[in-house]
């Protein structure tokens, strides 16, 4: 079993993603395919006037702050026009896709963050209003079902809270989840960037070769959206995964290139 987060970037090659999933498929790997769409859901709220505001946690971390009117955009882009899009990408060539939000069938649950303590401007501030969590629980059953009839799970955010609220969540991290829950071989990250870079935005500074039990001490390298990929990849190796790997997704067979050894394997 294969789990292959393809990034929401706007310079992540989909067609490619695609076509190699559909290869990899077809020669009978067992594959679950999750997405971003941070690009997408930018132009968006652009295009609808409800521009995205980013949140920098008190630990460090960004994200986007999500009100309801965000989160109705953040589905449009995510659950619709990216989810459709890869869909329609895979059932062009042949492979009978089907995509899913983490909210449908309870697919990821977790519980929503009811405040989250931010930085602005240099100052402390609690963000209410605001509809974020973390995956806490998978519903490997659905998506076994899935799969033994054949289908390819595609999925994507919001999940779901325990009292039945959409959550926006972090794409890595259920992705990391997923394969924990499925038992994966392997976790594939498909980004912007060959791999996890020493120096960003230098790419000749790429690290090959993480050692589980170190990734922790990489942290420091990944920077902004980064962190939340090398804490998903910590994640998923504590949860059973064996490899974890950060790679290409701007480039042709992305997927495979990465099984071939490409990219930052952390294993
Ligand atoms: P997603 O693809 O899931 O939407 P992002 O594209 O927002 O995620 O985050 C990954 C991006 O982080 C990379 O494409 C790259 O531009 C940037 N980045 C920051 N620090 C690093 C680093 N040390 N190595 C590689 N990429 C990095």
């Amino acid at each position: 079993m294969l789990v292959v987060k393809i990034g929401g970037g706007e310079s992540i090659n989909l067609e490619a993603c695609c076509a190699d999933a559909a290869e990899l498929v077809k020669a009978r790997q067992r594959l679950v395919l999750v997405h971003g769409g941070s690009h997408q859901t930018n132009v968006l709220s652009q295009a609808l006037g409800h521009p995205a505001r980013f949140a920098t946690s008190v630990s460090g971390y960004q994200s986007r702050y999500t009100d309801r009117r965000t989160l109705e955009i953040f589905c449009m882009a995510y659950a619709g026009q990216v989810n459709k899009r890869v869909v329609e990408l895979l059932q062009a060539r042949g492979v009978n896709a089907l995509g899913l939000s983490g909210a449908d069938g309870r697919l990821w649950e977790g519980e929503r963050k009811a405040a989250i303590r931010i930085i602005e401007d240099g100052k402390k501030k609690i963000l209410r209003d605001d509809y974020t969590g973390r995956v806490e629980r998978v519903n490997s059953a659905l998506l076994e079902l899935l799969l033994g009839a054949g289908y390819l799970p595609v999925l994507c955010p919001p999940a779901i809270s325990y009292q039945g609220e959409l959550i926006n969540v972090d794409g890595d991290r259920a992705a990391a989840a997923t394969a924990a829950a499925l038992k994966a071989e392997a976790l594939i990250l498909l980004t912007g960037a060959p791999g996890l870079l020493r120096e960003f935005p230098d790419e000749s500074t790429l690290i090959p070769h993480i050692p589980a039990r170190q990734v922790e001490e990489f942290m420091p390298f990944a920077q902004g959206r980064m962190k939340k990929k090398v804490m998903g990849a910590s994640e998923a190796l504590a949860g059973g995964v064996r490899q974890v790997i950060f790679a290409d997704g701007r480039i042709e067979r992305p997927i495979s290139r990465a099984l071939e050894g490409a990219g930052t394997i952390i294993s």
